[in-house]
This record gives structure tokens, sequence and C-alpha cells, in this order.
């Protein structure tokens, strides 16, 4: 009879938590998005990277062994879950050996696409060499709204035989949507679609600026009510009473640090140039991997994440809907000119959420009347 033991198992939503936790007391990175390329064979209208899709900025980006090296370090240092990304992943030319690579090292991958690249090659090698999951953005499931967003005729056709060829490979994927005021009345359509595949529907409302500083894509943004009122839907219907009594208690008067999310703590971001972040729109502070070590980059990006203060008197400093509020530092930089500044859609939308949240009626955060 054999001896060997069992390895003893948890179920996966237990083992993450559990890790993050523990990463969070302990500031260990856990958590790594790459962004290999601003290369994209689309042109989407809301896009970040998408002024960067040219030669002049992928002549940057980092070369393949740079990839594999970094890729290397981020397992010496423990890093376990891998997000691809770019622009569009299955653009970058050297897409496979660093995806091989990745995966011969041990990462749980996810990759971020479009969707509009799957052929059967393709995904004869994932099935092969399977990722953790693959996300894939679901903006519009109508052929002229989605070619009009993509600005690329032909897209929404990709998309959907991308989509097709993915569900009968049985490869986990999961479709993402962003509500935006072009694509508002298709949302119970493309909720419908995305539960189609099994998929529970999972909508974001936040646009960025451009990387380049461009604000063209916040021309797309939801009015502030209609985000409020797609959280109720989302929720299904008005909160209960003691819902209402956890979300009063998360007004209160903010730390004076200037960021008070998870930045800092368990996951880096580099993008195509190889700048070190914590996220994709933290531009304060980067550190460049092609002059600073994996490990040190890291040390002294997280201790100045979480040095930065509000220094002015404004009001962010005190604002007690910052819970409720979408607000990044680099973004108010870009749209206000100041990363301490409000942004004045932000604190709308902060205050349509936290009043729906609570059931009460708030003071605006910029004291703005209501009359
Ligand atoms: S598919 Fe993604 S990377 Fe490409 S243009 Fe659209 S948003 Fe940008
Ligand atoms: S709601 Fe406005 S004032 Fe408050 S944290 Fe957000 S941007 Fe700043």
């Amino acid at each position: 009879m054999s001896d060997a033991r069992k390895l003893p198992t948890m179920a996966y939503g237990e083992f993450s938590r559990r890790i993050h936790t523990h990463a969070t007391d302990t500031n260990h990175v856990t958590n790594a998005q790459l962004e290999l390329t601003y290369r994209c064979n689309l042109h989407c209208r809301h896009c970040y990277t998408d002024p960067y899709n040219n030669k002049d900025w992928i002549a940057q980006e980092l070369s393949l062994s740079e990839i594999t090296r970094l890729i290397d370090d981020m397992a010496e240092l423990g890093i376990l879950w891998l997000n691809l990304t770019g622009g569009e992943v299955f653009q970058h030319p050297r897409f496979w050996d660093i995806y091989e690579h990745a995966y011969r090292r041990g990462f749980l991958l996810q990759l971020y696409t479009n969707g509009t690249l799957f052929t059967e090659a393709v995904v004869a090698r994932l099935q092969a060499q399977p990722p953790f999951t693959i996300d894939i953005s679901c903006h519009s499931v109508d052929e002229s709204s989605f070619d009009w967003f993509t600005q690329v005729p032909g897209s929404f056709r990709a998309f959907r035989r991308g989509l097709e060829l993915l569900r009968t490979a049985d490869l986990p994927f999961t479709l993402k949507t962003k509500g935006m005021n072009w694509n508002r009345q298709e949302l119970p359509a493309i909720k419908d679609f995305v539960e189609s595949f099994g998929q529970p529907f999972s909508l974001t409302t936040a646009l960025s600026p451009r990387l380049d500083g461009d604000l063209s894509s916040l021309s797309h943004r939801l009015t502030p009510s209609d985000v409020a009122m797609l959280q109720l839907e989302l929720m299904g219907g008005a909160p209960s009473d003691e819902e209402c009594r956890m979300a009063t208690e998360l007004l209160q008067r903010p730390l004076d640090r200037l960021y008070r999310c998870g930045c800092g703590t368990n996951t880096i971001h580099i993008n195509a140039r190889g700048e070190l972040g914590t996220c994709t729109m933290q531009y304060e502070c980067r550190y460049s991997l092609r002059t600073y070590s994996l490990h040190n980059a890291i040390e002294r990006l997280f201790t100045d994440i979480a040095s930065l203060r509000y220094h002015q008197d404004v009001p962010c400093g005190t604002c007690e809907l910052q819970s409720f509020c979408d607000k990044k530092p680099t973004e108010a930089r870009w749209e206000c000119g100041n990363p301490e500044s409000p942004v004045p859609y932000n604190c709308d939308v902060a205050l349509a959420r936290a009043e729906l949240a609570t059931q009460q009626t708030l003071l605006h955060p910029l004291g703005v009347s209501r009359d």
C-alpha cells in the first residue's frame, strides 16, 4: 500500500483570501500587472494606451530578454498572480515566448484581451498551457456600435468568432463591461449576452484620461445619476436598513494620505517601457526597471507612496465621501492640474452613490447647492 500522503486542499476563494490578507499585513507583493505592449489592432475611443500605439512609443518597449528577466525576478519575489495586458497582448510579436516562460515559472496567469484575435491555433496553444483566466472587454453587442467604438470595421464579427471558439474550447474566461453614455441603453442587452455564456455581468463605470493627458475619453462618461441608478439596479433595489447602517459607517473623516486605497501594499504595475508603479493610473511615482532592480524599486516605490500626503487646504483632505469616490491623484492632475485637487465629476458621483447607499441627504463635498 502506498504511504503517499494527499496534499491538503482548500477552495480557491479561501486560498486567495488568506494569501492576500497575509500579503497586505506584511507588505508582500503577490500580484503583478505587466503591460507587454502598446500595440493593438483596435482603437477604442476610451482607451488610455491608444495614443502610444505608434512606432515611436513601441520602439521604447521592453525587449524579450528584459521581460523574461523581470518575470524571473517576480518569481523570485514570490509573486503568484501575473496579469499580462496591453494594448492587445496577442499583438506582441514574441507573445508566446513570454507566455510560455511565465507559464513555466508557475504563475497564475490572467490575460486581458479584446477577444478579436482568437483562432483555432491560438486556442489550441492555450488549451495545452491554460491560463488561470482570460478577461475580455464587452462594451457592446450591436455590430455598428461596437465597430464605431473600436474604430475598426469587422471587429465585432471577430469578437463574436473569438467568443464562440472560447466557449467550445472550455477555457476559463470572463466578460467585463464599461458603462458609458453611448452604451447606456444597451446595458440590459449586454447583460443578457454575458449571462448567455454562463458568466455573471460585471460592470464598471470609471473612465481615465489618456496616458498623454488627452481628456477626450472622458466625454463618454455616464451622468452621475446614471452611475447611481446602475448601482441600484445591480444591487437589486433599495438597500436594507442594515446595508444603510453599514454604508453610514463609511462616512468618515479620512487619513491625510494622498493614496488611501490599497496602492503600495501587495500589487505592482509595470508599463510597456519598464516603469514600475502601483497601478495603471498611478503616475505620481515611478521607477525605471532599466535602472533599478525589481526588489529595490518596489521598496522605494512603496515607501514613496506611503509618504505622499495632502498638504494643501483642499476638500479631498477632509472629505467624508472618500469611500464612495473614484478619484485617482494622477487623473486629478491631468484633469484639474493638481493631484490634490477634487475632480468635480467624481464628487458628483460619490455624492450620488453615498446618498443612495445611506438613504440620507448629504452635503456636496464642494458645497454645490442643489437649487
Ligand atoms: S482593445 Fe483595449 S488596448 Fe485595444 S484600443 Fe481597445 S481598450 Fe485599448
Ligand atoms: S468626493 Fe470630491 S472632494 Fe471627496 S475625495 Fe472625492 S474628489 Fe475629493
